[in-house]
């Protein structure tokens, strides 16, 4: 027998809510939340279940791979092979609105499906206290595309997200309304970094952050 769905639950900002969060994203939920950009969809990135329920409810194209939000550098490099610039990029701008591109590690626990054909992971330490918040409540890695619906306009706040998305996932945690934009996404997977969109932070402050000889392509 399947439960009847109730839809999201509203939860208002409050620690309790953030541990409420922390434990339906454990059980396998999604969780939008607010980051400094945007409300995000979370869900836990180890487990495929979560990540597959959050592809359907976006009906986001499953080869589109997923940004991962970690809580630092030293989380990160468990997942990813953090070289000098993944190192000098992320010490200068995380916690905040970059996404670094490397390359996955062998014992990397992050599931398939945030990736399902390539061999990199995309991974940011939010600038957002709800966002690091949460990620310390949950202890480990959450996936976060905008919490809408494929192709309809990015969420900046909780009762956009309800409007879009509320019957298809388990809660948002209410933060207010986020400044808006995008993470800029830098690849360092292959030979010299490369900026693949640019975001809050300009080409300008990536450039000055890498040595002369690793400018960006
Ligand atoms: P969104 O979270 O929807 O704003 O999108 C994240 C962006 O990052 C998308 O354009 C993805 O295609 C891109 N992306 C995420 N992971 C990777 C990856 N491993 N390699 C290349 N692009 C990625
Ligand atoms: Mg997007």
């Amino acid at each position: 027998m399947t439960k009847p769905f109730a839809g999201a639950q509203l939860l208002p900002m409050a620690e309790d809510n953030i541990a409420v969060a922390a434990d339906i994203l454990r059980n396998g939920g999604l969780v939008a939340f607010p980051t400094e950009t945007l409300y995000g969809l979370g869900a836990d990135a180890c487990n495929e279940a979560a990540v597959e329920k959050l592809f359907a409810a976006k009906a986001r194209p499953a080869e589109k791979p997923l940004i991962v939000l970690v809580q630092d550098l030293g989380e990160a490099g468990r997942y990813g092979l953090l070289g000098e610039d993944a190192q000098l990029l992320a010490g200068a701008f995380w916690p905040g609105a970059l996404t670094l591109i490397v390359n996955r590690r062998q014992s990397c626990p992050l599931c398939r499906e945030v990736n399902p054909r390539g061999a990199t992971v995309a991974l940011r330490a939010p600038g957002g206290d709800i966002a690091m918040r949460l990620l310390r409540a949950f202890a480990g890695p959450l996936t976060a595309p905008s919490a809408n619906r494929s192709g309809a306009p990015p969420p900046r706040t909780a009762e956009a997200v309800m409007d879009g998305l509320g019957p298809a996932i388990d809660a948002v945690l209410d933060g207010g309304s986020c400044a808006g934009g995008e993470s800029t996404i830098v690849d360092l997977s292959a030979g010299r970094p490369r900026l693949l969109r640019q975001g809050a932070i300009s080409r300008r402050r990536i450039e000055e952050t890498l040595p002369a000889h690793r400018s960006l392509v």
